[in-house]
């Protein structure tokens, strides 16, 4: 069993000791004293509980987590024998330093030393130790056990299979990892988020904008969770204020020094720039638009910009990063092609007219772009490509086993539980335009990314920052279009499983439905939960439904909104088969290998019968099934089934 040593038991340490037991590591955790770490363990037994209660976990499994996890107040103990040792104490640099100068009187000379720091140079803290080129920053957040995202980050001497080591490990606990290929300030997320926070904060204090204003228009307008003043707020503003000393990129506001003095630091104290005590803030949504968001958006695609510009990540990764670490629906980059790099610089130079901070002056690649006519989506080409085939997916991934003639189609959102948006849904129309035609793929497989969801139905969110989407005229083209994608798989010429990995909810069941297998994770739930805000489900559930699992079932579920277990959808034939996650992918490659050495001909023509005559009169239906039959038996296959049954051997199925 590997063990691992994670140094402070607070906000992140436990969090991080909790997903890496999870994934089977043998979790030794250290703090300075016992109350801190019976915190910790309480906390986690919380997390367990309520696994347990949701039937997420079974007890089991609960009990074998707990027995991975050990509290120790002995540095030694925690330390010895252990391959990885993740550091998460205050941020304090001397401290920092000091836990390390301990560490490595007691670690193997193998140990790989990593650091959570937020914002500390890696390089320097690796500096006092032994072996810098063992030392990694392993950027977590906040919390832990939810947020997808971990920041791999190489110091100046990282060597490249610690990196290596990092990128695996994070992928061994069901994390994304990102690389940090420099230890640059704020490394990508901070560096991007926070001086974006600064500067709607300073727009407030010059009187540009009200906060609600600002918050209103970056929420509703561009459908991110929050506006920056609230997330201020919420992150804490001392945090920001910290942020702001320690790194050069936007100096402090005055209205933040001014809250700052107040000791009014956000949801914490239950007043920052908005008074908390009742809750969340009410952001008054007419007031959207009445901001310039690309005073904030400019700023941090130049961010972006300079990220790239220095090798600390492709645009791509910027953009992952972003969504991941904040929850933003799109990453800064394709922020800056659908405003237009051109617009951006433009911003930007009047900003830095306005503010002259160096953050504001465009750094040199963006400008190389707009002189080269890169100047985003209107000229086919901006950080990414919009021209041809290879530009067009960005919120799935296709992944291709050639070995067994399978392809993956993997809903790639999962900031937003892969919730499918019109983007998303034309990138499925493309994928299945592109495997239909590709003769090295037999079967496809739909799955979600992560490990909590399949897919949580329509990306509600990104239709409410337009609310006219959901006016009559409109909610039938949105109906339309959903309906029209998922028949584009029920016509699929090759089998489709749904490896329901997750939460299959509304959009995300009805996907599933169209698919010809269902495989369902014990983890997930499914159904079409629609009318629970209103709605009923519009693409293709009130149909599909009806006939999986028939009328009285199906409207139990509709119209309840319920949303059942894997057990219960294989009681009512609405999956094929429920399983442990444990075994989940095995069951899945399974199936979907014994379907892709059937003859693909012979599948597709019974998938059509099957599908086609489902509603006929059975005298029609036959009729169909007749065509197809004669269809199949001219096939050189068939010839090939029958002789290999004679000579008793496998068959070797051509697709012919
Ligand atoms: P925290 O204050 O909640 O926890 C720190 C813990 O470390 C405390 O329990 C403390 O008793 C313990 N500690 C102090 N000295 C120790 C020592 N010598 N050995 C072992 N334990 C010791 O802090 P946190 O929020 O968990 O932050 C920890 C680190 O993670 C910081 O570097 C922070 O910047 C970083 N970080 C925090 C967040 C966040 O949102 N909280 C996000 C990402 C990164």
């Amino acid at each position: 069993m590997k063990k691992i040593a994670v140094l402070g038991a607070g906000a992140m340490g436990h969090g991080i000791a909790y997903v890496s037991a999870m994934a089977g590591y043998e979790v030794w955790v250290r703090d300075i004293d016992q109350k801190f770490l019976d915190k910790a363990l309480a906390n986690i037994q919380k997390m367990l509980e309520k696994a347990v209660t949701k039937g997420k976990m079974k007890e089991e499994k609960a009990k074998e987590v707990l027995g991975r996890l050990h509290f120790t107040l002995d540095m030694k103990e925690a330390v010895e024998g252990a391959e990885l040792v993740i550091e998460a104490v205050p941020e304090i640099l001397d401290l920092k330093k000091k836990v390390f100068e301990e560490v490595q009187q007691h670690a193997s000379p193998e140990c790989i030393f990593a650091t959570n720091t937020s914002g500390l140079s890696i390089t320097e803290i690796a500096g006092v130790t032994d072996r810098p080129e063992k030392f990694m920053g392993l950027h977590f957040f906040n919390p832990v056990p939810v947020m997808q995202l971990v920041e791999v980050i190489r110091g100046e001497k990282t060597a490249d299979s610690t990196i290596e080591y990092g990128v695996n490990f994070v992928k061994s606990i069901g994390k994304t990892p990102v690389v940090v290929k420099k230890d640059v300030e704020g490394f990508i997320v901070n560096r991007c988020l926070v001086p974006y926070l600064a500067l709607a904060i300073d727009d407030v204090g010059r009187g540009v904008a009200t906060k609600e204003e600002i918050d209103a228009t970056m929420k509703f307008t561009y459908a991110f969770p929050m506006g920056p003043i609230e997330l201020g707020d919420f992150v804490g503003l001392d945090i920001l204020y910290y942020g702001g000393e320690q790194w050069s990129l936007v100096p402090n506001a005055d209205i933040l020094k001014e809250r700052i003095e107040k000791k009014e630091l956000g949801m914490k104290t239950g007043k920052g720039f908005y008074d908390w005590s009742k809750g969340r803030p009410e952001i008054p949504k007419e007031l959207a638009g009445k901001y310039d968001a690309l005073r904030l958006i400019a700023p941090m695609v130049n961010i972006a910009a300079g990220l790239i510009e220095m090798g600390v990540a492709s645009a791509e990764e910027v953009d992952l990063a972003m969504k991941l670490g904040t929850n933003m629906p799109k990453g800064p980059c394709e922020l800056g092609d659908e405003a237009g790099l051109d617009v951006v610089v433009k911003k930007l130079e009047e900003l830095y007219e306005e503010k002259k901070l160096d953050v504001l002056k465009p750094v040199e690649l963006l400008k190389k772009m707009v002189s080269e006519g890169k100047l985003g989506k209107k000229s086919g080409e901006g950080f990414y490509n919009y021209r041809g085939e290879e530009a067009a997916f960005k919120n799935l991934i296709i992944e291709k086993d050639e070995e067994n003639r399978i392809a993956k189609i993997v809903l790639n959102r999962p900031h937003r539980l892969n919730a499918l948006s019109f983007e998303l849904l034309d990138e499925i129309e493309l994928a299945l335009k592109k495997l239909a035609k590709d003769d090295d793929v037999r079967v496809v497989i739909f799955t979600g990314a992560g490990d909590k969801s399949f897919s949580a139905g329509f990306d509600l969110q990104e239709a409410l920052a337009d609310p006219s989407t959901l006016k009559p005229a409109n909610s039938a083209m949105v109906s339309a279009r959903g309906q029209e994608v998922f028949t584009a798989i029920e016509k699929f010429p090759k089998p489709v499983i749904a490896a329901i990995n997750g939460y299959a909810f509304g959009g995300g069941c009805e996907l599933t439905l169209a698919c010809d297998f269902r495989i369902m994770s014990r983890a997930g739930k499914i159904g079409l939960t629609e009318a629970a805000i209103g709605l009923i489900p519009g693409w293709g559930g009130t149909q599909r439904m009806a006939k999986l699992v028939g009328m009285a079932k199906a409207k139990e579920l509709i119209l309840l909104a319920k949303r059942i277990t894997a057990d219960e959808a294989e009681a009512i034939g609405l999956v094929n088969k429920s399983v442990d996650p444990d075994n989940f992918w095995d069951e899945v490659m399974s199936l979907a290998k014994a379907l892709a050495e059937m003859p693909p001909i012979t599948l597709r023509v019974a998938k059509y019968a099957i599908n086609y005559g489902y509603e006929l009169p059975v005298e029609a239906g036959q009729a169909i099934e007749a065509a197809y039959f004669g269809i199949a038996t001219s096939t050189e296959d068939v010839m090939e089934g029958v002789r290999a049954f004679f000579e008793r051997r496998k068959p070797e199925f051509k697709g012919r």
